[in-house]
């Protein structure tokens, strides 16, 4: 469990840094969201994250900002059969032919894919 809060607090600050990076010249701006994209396979649990993300930008320009947490399934594709599949869980067969020779395609993505600044 504590383990957990670590991982979570630790992404939490890779957000915050890769915004602050981001962010225009100045640090005037305020942040009004975030969006991310988080793949199921990271393991990460939203609610921790928003709790971390919240605790570590309090009075900064990026306090109050939203984190808009959109999930990306697990997608694997069958070395076999050549099957692309969305998975639920973590099931790493085929669910085509049952092969457990796969590769992952999606599900592991960790990206800010946008950052909104109100001015
Ligand atoms: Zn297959």
């Amino acid at each position: 469990m504590k383990a957990h809060v670590m991982h979570e607090l630790s992404v939490a600050q890779e957000i915050i840094g890769i915004v602050q990076e981001n962010l225009p010249d100045g640090n005037t701006h305020c942040v009004k969201a975030v969006k991310l994209k988080i793949g199921k396979l990271t393991n990460i649990l939203p609610d921790s994250l928003t709790f971390c993300f919240e605790a570590l930008t309090k009075d900064t320009a990026l306090d109050g900002a939203q984190l808009d947490i959109q999930h990306i399934p697990i997608t694997l594709q069958c070395n076999g059969c050549r099957v692309v599949s969305e998975i639920e869980g973590f099931i790493f067969a085929c669910p085509s032919c049952g092969s457990a020779d796969i590769k992952t395609i999606a599900g592991d993505e960790l990206q800010v894919s946008e950052i909104e600044i109100s001015d």
